[in-house]
């Protein structure tokens, strides 16, 4: 229902906290984020209210970083449990994923999956995005790259944001039938749904045209199509000068 993602030099679990909490008009049955700290990715989810993730990142702080996804969920797939709640990882726990939308062929790619060998532990249609992330990350190694592969596959509405422990300084999202929005700052930039997520920090956004992947990093913001092709306009490659 409500996606965030940060890369910059604050704390990215305080800005995407703080922008989910700019989201919560939009109503949600669970919340959980995602950072990326000391080479590995550290993650958080509850069922219910903001305020019940709070209580669990007190009870189990996680590491700081400046680099993380945030979500707050309405299920469709699955219901409004811990387990069921975004981020969903891969098996290995070094991707993460946030999703916004329905993945209809999701029953046929699970089914692969399991043939590959793949666990997978929650009932969303989501989850199969991580695992599919995860494979075409280990043959390609290059997070957007990957996306683009797995997003060729996907049908319905979606956005996605996703992080991988192997690319620390990075975050990537993707859209198709769903709003995705690009906000960028000096040395930071900003993934949204809506930018009331990331009003307070720039007003400097971009938003994602349908079928395009962006690769967010500190000073550079890099749109293509799903097929790989640069995206046409300004949004081209994005060079931020400060
Ligand atoms: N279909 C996904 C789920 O049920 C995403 C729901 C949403 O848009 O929040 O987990």
């Amino acid at each position: 229902c409500g996606i965030v993602g940060y890369v910059g030099a604050q704390s990215a679990l305080d800005v995407v906290l703080a922008g989910l909490k700019r989201l919560e008009y939009r109503g949600y049955d669970s919340a959980g984020v995602a950072v990326l700290a000391d080479g590995g990715l550290a993650t958080a989810k509850k069922a219910g209210k903001l305020v019940n993730l709070d209580k669990e990142l007190s009870a189990r702080p996680l590491p700081a970083g400046g680099t993380g996804i945030g979500h707050t969920r309405w299920a469709t797939h699955g219901g409004p449990t811990d387990v069921n709640a975004h981020p969903h990882l891969d098996g290995a726990g070094r991707v993460a994923v946030v999703h916004n939308g329905i993945i209809e062929n999701f029953a046929a790619l699970r089914a692969e999956l399991a043939e590959r060998g793949h666990e997978l532990v929650s009932e969303t249609d989501t989850e199969v995005v991580a695992h599919l992330l995860a494979e075409s990350f280990s043959s390609c190694a290059d997070l957007a790259e990957a996306m683009r592969l797995v997003c060729r596959r996907l049908e319905g509405a979606f956005t996605l944001v996703a992080v991988h422990a192997d690319e620390p300084d990075v975050v990537v999202g993707a859209r198709r039938n769903s709003p995705l929005v690009v906000g960028v700052g000096e040395g930071e930039a900003f993934l949204a749904s809506d930018v009331a997520a990331f009003i307070a920090h720039t007003r400097a956004a971009v938003e994602l045209g349908q079928d395009q992947v962006v690769e967010l990093r500190r000073d550079r913001i890099t749109v293509t199509g799903f097929d790989g092709r640069p995206a046409d306009g300004d949004v081209r490659a994005y060079h931020v000068d400060w």
